[in-house]
């Protein structure tokens, strides 16, 4: 691809934002497999959900076929107050690194809550209020999910309950404080205020909690409160499904702006943010009208796609949540108490896991140090201070706009900026040290969280 001679920020109108969101699923030949029930092992209904989740997003949820799903008025409304998000043409970046690629990134950091997660806490919210329910329920361990769906609830007058990591609440008070900003209710997990936290910390006093005990707690709490439901941030279909205006946005961008992505790249903890930048241009590849070099960076302290198996496994700590089958480190893996740079979720998004096993996309794992090293570049040329997550896309751009050096390739990557930094300081304070070091977890290591799959018949369930 010859030079493009574009702007530096590369922005849609008002009027296209898109109007509908595009379901990947649609197009998969094969497709994701379904949730199931770890009691029964059948799949779970719409029935077995609705108790969890509100109506409208349980049949996003189960919807494999519908192509197009609708954005409503009332959320495209409120994507108007930080959307379109900016295609930004990384020219500094370039100049940098002195290499012949044309990079671009998306960048989703424009909102107080820092992160892409926005996208989807508006629509979660809208559907519960749709639905006429008093309040949600969630976790949240860094803060940036917590954040969002305060913002959200907030603006559609909802009740948010936020059951926060233990270490994360009384390490990261600020962020605890933007919710409550919000109007949300911020609680400490493991908590008394649960059957399931009271049973934790009775078990191991002291205990400083963990994001599968976290999401436990706001499944109780939603269950047995009438008028209540749980929501997640990534991991589902349907978050997938919201994050595609992630997608959407960046190829009516790229057709607007004359832009032939030859690579697109983006940082994988649940695969919420990766599978919406990628979705439509994954749909173009599955019925075979375009290629795309795909490509998930995971950390590779916590290396679900790269060192994972593709089994069904819950997806908390509680083992109250169905069994999804996913690349999966086991869900009583925690990554090294040294590993700060967030995507510290054991699975993988089941769409995302299908594709790749199906070898529509590829996995790199990445160390913290290098990662901070590429974050670091970045903030220094391009401005703006990058959240660790975002940070691991950055590397891998990097790396690969190294390579075209090298060759002398004018490969054209776009990467995910998936937010910003700010409340991430304390990792910095450590590569900034020089105190970060790096871990990659032995086989031994691993072994303990695959231990803990579930298995049938001494089997594990495929
Ligand atoms: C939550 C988060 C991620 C990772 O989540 P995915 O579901 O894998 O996208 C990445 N970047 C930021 C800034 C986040 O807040």
């Amino acid at each position: 691809m010859s030079k493009v001679n574009v702007p530096y920020k590369m922005y849609l109108t008002e009027a296209e934002i898109p109007k509908t969101w595009y379901n990947v699923r649609a197009d998969m030949k094969t497709k994701q497999a379904p949730l199931l029930n770890p009691g029964t092992l059948e799949p779970m209904t719409a029935a077995d959900l609705a108790p969890v989740f509100c109506d409208e997003l349980i049949a996003q949820e189960l919807d494999n076929d519908t192509p197009f799903i609708e954005i409503p008025t009332e959320i495209r409304d409120f994507y108007k107050m930080y959307r379109p998000s900016p295609l930004i043409h990384a020219e500094y970046l370039e100049k940098v690194l002195g290499t012949p690629a044309h990079i671009y990134y998306k960048f989703e950091g424009n909102n107080t809550s820092g992160s892409h997660k926005l996208n989807s806490a508006i629509a979660q919210a809208y559907y519960a209020k749709k639905q006429g329910l008093k309040g949600v329920t969630t976790e949240t361990g860094a803060g940036q999910w917590g954040t969002a769906l305060s913002m959200a609830c907030a603006y559609f007058g909802l009740d948010c309950k936020v059951f926060m990591v233990k270490v994360s609440y009384e390490q990261k008070p600020f962020r605890r404080e933007v919710m409550r900003t919000y109007g949300a209710e911020v609680t400490p997990s493991p908590s008394m205020t649960t059957d399931i936290g009271k049973k934790i910390l009775l078990a191991h006093p002291g205990t400083t909690g963990s994001l599968g005990c976290a999401i436990s707690e706001a499944v109780e709490v939603a269950v047995k409160n009438p008028g209540y439901r749980y929501v997640l941030g990534s991991v589902l279909n349907q978050v997938l499904l919201h994050q595609s205006v992630i997608g959407m946005e960046t190829k009516a961008a790229c057709e607007k702006f004359g832009i032939k992505p030859d690579m697109i790249i983006g940082c994988a903890g649940g695969g919420s943010n990766l599978g919406g930048l990628i979705s439509p241009f994954m749909g173009e590849k599955l019925r075979g009208e375009a290629d795309y070099d795909i490509v998930a960076v995971e950390p590779a302290s916590c290396p679900s796609f790269t060192r994972g198996k593709y089994v069904y496994d819950f997806c908390d700590t509680g083992m109250v949540c169905p069994l999804a089958k996913m690349y999966t480190l086991g869900h009583d893996f925690i990554p090294s108490a040294n590993h700060a740079g967030g995507l510290r979720f054991h699975g993988m998004s089941p769409v995302l896991s299908q594709l790749y096993h199906d070898g529509y996309m590829r996995a790199v794992a990445v160390e913290q140090t290098s990662v901070f090293e590429a974050a670091t570049t970045f903030a220094r040329c391009e401005g703006i201070l990058p959240a660790p997550e975002s940070s691991h896309a950055i590397r891998a751009a990097i790396d690969e706009a190294m390579k075209c050096k090298e060759t002398g390739e004018e490969k054209t990557i776009i990467f995910g900026l998936t937010g910003t930094g700010y409340f991430d300081m304390v990792a910095y304070e450590k590569f900034n040290d020089g105190t970060m070091t790096d871990f990659i977890p032995t086989d031994e290591d691993l072994a303990q969280g695959f231990a803990s799959i579930p298995k049938a018949n001494g089997e594990y369930i495929v």
